[in-house]
């Protein structure tokens, strides 16, 4: 019966959305694990909560035109899904890469809905975000297009409204140039956008807060099996925010980071990587990791070009936890079995549906500890929750304050995935246990508020 009410709904949904991969996998992968919640009450079903849930409640697609530096028109395409507002003001992040599109932004957006619910917060989902690829252009070219695309976003966000944040492609820089242009256009200095610069509205904490939550999580699934961080050899992927800060608790916490990767190529550093080195390479310099190699000469740097077909070779080095940090679909079945093999027993998601459903099954057929990105990389949003709280009360906290609070919510959020698995007598399933508990609070608050 339950079985049968997922099924319906997953077959009308990729029938009227055919060429969406991306959100179709994000949404089997949920409504799958929901099915022993709707065998055991039968309210979701009777109020159509599935087939309204998995429908955005608005998606905004738009024109972006601006000028390259050479006074040629360019035209990219401008996004923003406002998913569900049961708990709140719609927030998630703003995406900058070539790659995006509705389906990657609608897996993001549904994945978001659960993830802001878990985090106990009053936030509801959403995503945005072009086509637009920041790599290659000047600072001018990069302001324009922003400024480009907050002339046409700021129709649709407000402090109470939608409250976008950076994502791939969008850091300090781009949020500076979106709110100054949103502030222009409106005359209002208000907590439109999180990620803020600090001088002018932003939270210590937020640039750390994915990675640092990211780590604090998989320290509570380790705590719960008897075992720690301390002395742990880690795989880490990407080399973005959520990689640096990661790799930046992993040290302060006693563990080993040895990879990183980014969109050309990765690094395999046994000595344990240098993060001053990654940092000027990334966040400086914005180059390749092939300079990280330069720079570090026993390292190894491994191309694109020379990695295994249809694996990452970040997943096939001896380590006992690892922490995927780049993006969606960058851990294939091949690297799962990779992993398990190498003697891993955790995998933390700290990017978005970086494990394929092949590889997830792998982890949970294992019995290894596996924190999914719902769950585990919720601190980036939860603290530009603080950071609209301290907007609102027009205070501003103290690293230690929103660190604490942070570590806070990444337990809370690790127990509510720990206590539901066990309530559904699947002990140890985050997938499961995550996606019910963020589920539940989100259709609740619909029934609640009536059909919409
Ligand atoms: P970022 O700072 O832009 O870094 C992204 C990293 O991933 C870069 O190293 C990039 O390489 C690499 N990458 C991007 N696309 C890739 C691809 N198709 N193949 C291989 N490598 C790729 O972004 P981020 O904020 O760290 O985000 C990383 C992941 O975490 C994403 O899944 C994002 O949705 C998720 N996340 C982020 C936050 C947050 O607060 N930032 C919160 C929750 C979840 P290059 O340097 O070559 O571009």
């Amino acid at each position: 019966m339950a079985s049968s009410y997922v099924q319906k709904v997953i077959r009308s949904v990729k029938k009227s959305n055919p060429h969406q991969p991306e959100f179709i996998q994000a949404l089997e992968e949920v409504l799958k694990s929901l099915e022993p919640l709707f065998l055991r009450d039968p309210k979701y079903q009777q109020n159509g909560i599935l087939e309204r849930i998995v429908e955005p409640e608005r998606q905004i697609l738009f024109r972006v035109a601006w000028t390259d530096d050479k006074g040629r028109v360019q035209v990219n395409r401008g996004y923003r899904i406002q998913f569900n507002s049961a708990l709140g003001p719609y927030k998630g992040g703003f995406r900058f890469h070539p790659s995006v599109n509705l389906s990657i932004l609608k897996f993001l957006g549904f994945e978001q809905i659960f993830k802001n619910s878990l985090s106990g917060l009053s936030i509801g989902g959403a995503k945005g975000g072009s086509d637009f690829d920041p790599k290659g252009k000047s600072e001018a070219e990069v302001m324009r297009f922003c400024q480009a695309f907050m002339t046409e976003a700021s129709r649709y966000i407000g402090s109470t409204i939608d409250v976008p944040a950076g994502d791939i492609g969008v850091g300090a820089r781009e949020i500076g140039y979106m709110f100054g242009q949103y502030k222009r256009l409106t005359s209002s200095f208000e907590g439109v956008l999180t990620g803020k610069g600090l001088k002018w509205g932003g939270s210590l904490a937020r640039k750390e807060a994915t990675g640092y939550g990211s780590v604090y999580f998989a320290s509570n699934m380790l705590k719960a099996r008897n075992m720690g961080l301390e002395g742990a050899t880690c795989a880490v992927s990407g080399s973005g925010n959520v990689a640096i800060y990661t790799i930046d608790k992993l040290y302060q916490l006693g563990a080993k980071p040895v990879t990183a990767s980014d969109s050309r190529g990765c690094i395999y550093h046994p000595a344990g990587i240098n993060l001053e080195v990654l940092k000027q390479v990334k966040e400086v310099e914005r180059a390749s990791l092939a300079r990280y190699a330069e720079l570090c000469k026993d390292a190894k740097y491994i191309p694109v070009k020379d990695y295994p077909k249809d694996e990452h070779p970040v997943w096939n080095v001896p380590c006992k936890l690892a922490f995927p940090s780049a993006t969606q679909n960058e851990v294939s079945g091949a690297d799962a079995a990779n992993l398990i093999k190498n003697g891993c027993v955790m995998v933390c998601e700290g990017a978005n549906m970086p494990s394929t459903p092949e590889a997830v099954e792998a982890f949970l057929q294992a019995g290894i500890a596996f924190g999914p990105g719902k769950c585990a990389n919720a601190g980036g949003v939860s603290t530009s929750q603080l950071e609209m709280a301290q907007n609102a009360s027009m205070q501003a906290w103290t690293f230690e304050e929103v660190d604490a609070k942070l570590k806070n919510i990444m337990a809370n959020i690790f127990n509510a995935a720990h206590n539901t698995a066990d309530e559904f007598g699947v002990p140890g399933n985050y997938v499961l246990g995550g996606n019910i508990a963020g589920f539940r609070k989100v259709a609740d608050a619909m029934i609640e508020q009536g059909l919409y």
